[in-house]
């Protein structure tokens, strides 16, 4: 291909691109509106609009009378488009979604996975429950758009591969995205799960801070920090690692080697395991995620009440989870900090005002106002994660600035 031919062809996808996320954004949308949101002409617009119809990416939804009276089409993502399949796997369980393109789930599958050996019997499992999930939403495997695998791990992005210190046992090192992709016939992307559920949340779900910490509290602790628009990963793959920031030199050993970890500290079997003393870190770990919810649940009630066991072990918790937050808020100064997980869901008010305050009492004082907010459904932000792997490929082709532009961009 000659060079004008190339940058013709970059250009048209660029623009495509905008056109895409103006329409994820703001949908339902006409074209003038589009070309005021992107600063394209309305013929390049009108252009690209048009092949997107033809492909079955947008449709036509209604009509909107413009400000001098003229009727103007509005347009969104096709529901009935190509599908996108998505999974989020941790050590005990797979999580299955199906979506339509405009990022709605039409079919949930859940499978134990307890005490399995990925390495032998996982890819099976996982291929086999994405077809009978495209199957319960009525759509052929082979005509998805892609895979997207949201994993409770650490992940190389651009190897496909889950870290070798994985937790989920047998696929430590294992090419998962290239073994799903061969088996499947399909395009797969994998990354860890609280990354793509970031990253979703500003491309899918209307976050527009830019620059945003978000934590999830389960078994352990996981965090993604997005500056400008795009994870940040570090040298090392390791940047925005929450869960091993040391909080007391002397504290519980940790999985990475150390001691002392927010890990250790201030996760949901933390909290269970200062209230029940027969309760050990193992067997805690152990339990399937609606035992140590109803553990949760109860102790949150029993601190609630006074009990002054409960009490302490709610303040020790909060108070340890605000300093490795507080610290990184520090560092990073983000605009906004998103928190996620059962402990929040079970009682949002009281723990996020008892974080909150322990966080702003440590954070520089410019740095007071930030937004500190509860994600109320942490299983649907990490599962919106999966599908946003696939959807958020129309823009990786887009540079920050014009994805800041588009995103921010008042119509
Ligand atoms: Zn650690």
């Amino acid at each position: 291909m000659s060079y004008s031919k190339h940058r013709q062809t970059l250009l048209r996808r660029n623009n495509e691109a905008q056109v895409l996320l103006a329409i994820r954004k703001h949908a339902p949308i006409s074209r003038a509106q589009i070309a005021k949101a992107t600063k394209l002409s309305l013929a390049c617009v009108c252009g690209i609009v048009d092949d997107l119809i033809a492909d079955g990416t947008l449709i036509e939804t209604g009509t909107f009378i413009g400000p001098r009276g003229r009727p103007m089409e509005l347009l969104e993502f096709n529901p009935n488009g190509r599908a996108i399949a998505g999974a989020w796997l941790t050590h005990d369980s797979m999580h299955v979604v199906v979506a339509n393109p405009k990022a709605e789930i039409l079919a949930t599958r859940v499978t134990n996975v307890s005490g399995l050996d990925f390495a032998s019997d996982g890819l099976d499992i996982l291929a086999n429950e994405i077809q009978k999930c495209s199957e319960d939403a009525n759509k052929e495997l082979e005509s998805l758009e892609g895979v997207g695998l949201s994993i409770a791990d650490k992940v190389d992005r651009l190897l496909g591969i889950i870290d070798s210190a994985s937790e989920i046992s047998g696929w430590s090192g294992v090419p998962i995205v290239r073994l799903l992709s061969e088996r499947l016939k399909l395009p797969v992307y994998a990354d860890n799960d609280v990354r793509a559920a970031a990253y979703a949340s500003q491309l899918l779900e209307g976050d527009i801070s830019g620059s945003s910490l978000y934590v999830t509290i389960s078994r352990g602790l996981g965090c993604a920090l997005l500056y400008n628009y795009e994870i940040i990963s570090g040298s090392h793959g390791v940047a925005g690692e929450i869960n091993h920031i040391t909080i007391d030199r002397n504290g519980p050993k940790c999985i990475c080697g150390n001691k002392g970890c927010l890990n250790t500290l201030a996760s949901d079997i933390n909290f269970i395991c200062d209230l029940w003393d027969d309760l050990t870190q193992e067997n805690a770990k152990n339990l399937p995620l609606n035992e140590r919810r109803s553990l949760i649940e109860k102790g949150i009630r029993m601190a609630i009440s006074g009990d002054p066991k409960a009490r302490y072990a709610l303040e020790s918790f909060t108070h340890n989870l605000a300093l490795g937050i507080a610290n990184i808020i520090n560092l990073f100064d983000p605009q906004s900090v998103s928190v996620a997980g059962t402990i929040i869901e079970v009682a949002p008010d009281v723990v996020m005002d008892m974080l909150r305050a322990e966080i702003l009492k440590r954070v520089s004082p410019p740095a007071r106002g930030i937004e500190i907010k509860a994600i109320n459904d942490w299983l649907g932000f990490l599962l919106k994660g999966s599908v946003g792997l696939v959807l958020g490929q129309q823009f990786r082709v887009l540079h920050k600035d014009n994805l800041e532009a588009k995103i921010v961009s008042k119509l």
